[in-house]
C-alpha cells in the first residue's frame, strides 16, 4: 500500500464518526481501550526506551499495541489512540515504533510519507478522544479561549490540556489541522 501523501482529515473524521455511531449512549471519556480490544487488538504495558511512547506490531488481521507505562496515564491513553489510528489507517505498517511524536504539526506540514502517517495518527487520536459531537454536547465551543473551561474539558475527556486546546482550535476555529 502506498502511504498517503496528504493527511486524510475528512476520511479520519468519518471513520471516527462511524465507529462512535455504533456506540449509542457513548459519553466522555471515550472508552478507547475497550474499542481497541473489541477489534482483537491486545494492549501490553511495560517498560520501553525513555523516548518511546508506544508501538504497533501487526499480526495478520490483528495486532498488539505496546505502551510505555512509565509515562502518565493521559499520555498512555493518547498513545493507545495514536497506535489504533496506525492500525486502522496504515495497512502497510507491520512494525512501528513511536519515539516522542510531535503533537503540534501546524507549522510542519511535510510531504514526507512518514510524517503524513504521524499527522494522521495524531489527528485520529484527537478525533477519537475528543469527538466533535461530544464536544458540541459539552458546549465546548465556549471554551476555546477560556483556560478554566479547557481544564474542565480536559479532565472530562481524559486528555492533556494541551491536546484539548489544540483540538478546540481545530474544531471551532477551522485552523489547519495539526
Ligand atoms: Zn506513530
Amino acid at each position: 500500500m502506498i502511504p498517503p501523501r496528504r493527511a486524510r482529515y475528512g476520511k479520519i473524521e468519518r471513520l471516527v464518526d462511524d465507529m462512535l455511531s455504533a456506540e449509542p449512549g457513548i459519553s466522555a471519556p471515550v472508552p478507547v481501550e475497550r474499542l481497541v480490544r473489541e477489534r482483537g487488538i491486545a494492549i501490553r504495558r511495560g517498560p520501553l526506551d525513555d523516548d518511546v511512547s508506544g508501538l504497533l506490531v501487526r499480526q495478520g488481521s490483528s495486532a498488539t499495541i505496546g505502551v510505555n507505562d512509565a509515562q502518565s496515564a493521559l499520555r498512555q491513553r493518547f498513545t493507545i489512540a495514536h497506535e489504533f489510528g496506525h492500525f486502522l489507517l496504515h495497512e502497510g505498517m507491520v512494525e512501528h515504533v513511536d519515539r516522542g511524536y510531535r503533537v503540534n504539526f501546524r507549522n510542519q506540514e511535510s510531504s514526507m510519507a512518514r510524517d503524513v502517517e504521524e499527522i494522521e495518527a495524531n489527528f485520529f487520536a484527537a478525533s477519537l478522544l475528543m469527538p466533535t459531537r461530544l464536544l458540541d454536547e459539552a458546549g465546548a465551543v465556549d471554551a476555546v479561549d477560556d483556560d478554566e473551561k479547557v481544564k474542565d474539558l480536559a479532565k472530562r475527556f481524559q486528555v492533556s490540556r494541551h491536546a484539548m486546546s489544540l483540538r478546540l482550535a481545530n474544531v471551532y476555529r477551522r485552523y489547519a489541522p495539526y
